[in-house]
């Protein structure tokens, strides 16, 4: 039996990311960039005015209710007609050029304005409501950080800087197979001693969450050999997930089948409940994870290591669900075998996070996975934990 750390570590060793592609900035959201990108421009590319109001000479303010004369009008967009003198304003719009020889712009609630002249009421700083060129991105900046995941704001700085594609890691295709004789899947019969394979949907919809595409290929027996031919279909894909047939039983046959011919298996049983039955090795020569089959087991094992898997062969930068401390609302009683990974409900409070337990544990309780919004890591050595204490929190959902 191996800790959680050095099983994801022997995993993120054997997995790296995938090459390359060009991607268009419409299509790029949830992307990692695998490239720094560095501007060519700066931004805003002119000075430019904040406000709608008068472009003037701060030197020229020698007290409240100083008057100029306004010599044009500028919106943006459009070229200043001519400098300004001394004693002279021009009106502007939010946008528009600092006309040379200006250097502040007064907003327009701060003025009285008559035909060609206009009141300054009060008197403004120097540089006062003017963009600088520059002052978000300098050209030859680093704006964006290879790893960087694309949201919004980061495909807007591309945008910005006219990068209409850029470069990311391709997405992964994970190969997903259920395995178990009584197993069956959504459109068959539920007879006695049959159940529906929840994990094949929700194994599908992690991958996807976590970015990648995955390649659905059904129900495997619990035999070698319709292990081996459904695994057939994998062997284009960038991983394989499979669940179930890695526990003691006497059909659990996806350990077997990775300690067999060709293929390998690097460990199996990791130090953590729920989840202790993971199998990890290559099958067909591409990595293997296969999890397992009780379906709480199955997600949090997905979460501990296939996500960050999945998410190196992105290329992000993050591999970890996000950690957040909050104080316990519920005691907490274990033995001191495993780490525990509780599900919990986190909720923001005035002065932090407080977390609660979403009842019966079991690792065939999926309902607890569909209430929870985190796990709550209890260490291995702790066997009894107060209400009030403060514990590390893995975030799946901060949608609170
Ligand atoms: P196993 O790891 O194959 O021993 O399976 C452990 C438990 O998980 C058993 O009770 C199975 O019935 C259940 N199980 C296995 N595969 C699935 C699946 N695809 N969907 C839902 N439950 C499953
Ligand atoms: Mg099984």
């Amino acid at each position: 039996m191996i800790q959680v750390e050095k099983a994801r570590e022997i995993i993120l060793s054997q997995v790296k990311p995938l090459p390359k592609e060009r991607v268009a900035i419409t299509e790029m959201l949830g992307r990692y960039i695998a490239e720094d990108i560095v501007s060519g421009i700066d931004i805003p590319p002119n000075n430019n005015s904040a406000m709608d109001g008068y472009a003037i000479k701060h030197e020229d303010i020698t007290g409240k209710d100083t008057c100029l004369r306004v010599i044009y009008t500028l919106a943006a967009g459009n070229v200043p007609k001519s400098a300004l003198g001394h004693g002279e304003a021009v009106r502007i719009m939010t946008g528009a050029l600092i006309p040379q020889g200006a250097d502040t712009v007064v907003k327009r609630e701060d003025t009285v304005e008559s035909a060609e002249r206009v009141v300054i009421k009060k008197v403004p700083n120097r540089g006062e409501n003017v963009r600088l060129a520059g002052e978000d991105v300098r050209k030859g900046e680093v704006v964006l950080e290879k790893g960087t995941r694309m949201g919004p704001a980061q495909i807007g700085i591309l945008a910005s800087i006219k990068r209409l594609a850029a470069y990311c890691a391709q997405k992964p295709l994970v190969a997903i197979l259920a395995t178990g004789d009584e197993v069956i899947d959504i459109d068959e019969e539920l007879s006695t001693g049959k159940i529906i394979s929840s994990n094949s949907y929700t194994l599908v919809s992690l991958v996807k969450e976590a970015g990648a595409i995955p390649v659905y290929l059904g129900i495997s027996k619990d035999n070698k050999k319709d292990l081996e031919e459904k695994l057939y279909a994998a062997s284009r894909s960038d991983l394989i997930i499979t669940s179930g047939g890695v526990s003691m039983g006497d059909y659990d046959m996806v350990k077997d089948l990775m300690k067999s011919g060709g293929n390998r298996m690097e460990f199996w049983q990791v130090e953590m409940k729920p989840g202790k039955p993971l199998a990890f090795g290559e099958i067909n020569g591409i990595p293997a994870i296969g999890l397992p089959g009780n379906p709480v087991s199955s997600m949090v094992s997905f979460y501990q290591f296939a996500r960050p898997a999945i998410l190196k062969m992105m290329g992000s930068r993050n591999l970890l669900l996000p950690r957040v401390n909050a104080r316990l609302r519920t005691e907490i009683r274990k033995k001191p075998d495993r780490r525990h990974y509780l599900r919990g409900i986190m909720k923001r409070e005035k002065d932090g996070f407080i977390v609660y337990t979403t009842g019966p544990q079991g690792s065939g309780i999926l309902s607890s996975m569909s209430m929870a919004n985190c796990f709550i890591v209890v260490p291995k050595d702790r066997t009894h934990l107060e209400t009030g204490e403060t514990v590390t929190c893995e975030v799946i959902d901060a949608s609170w």
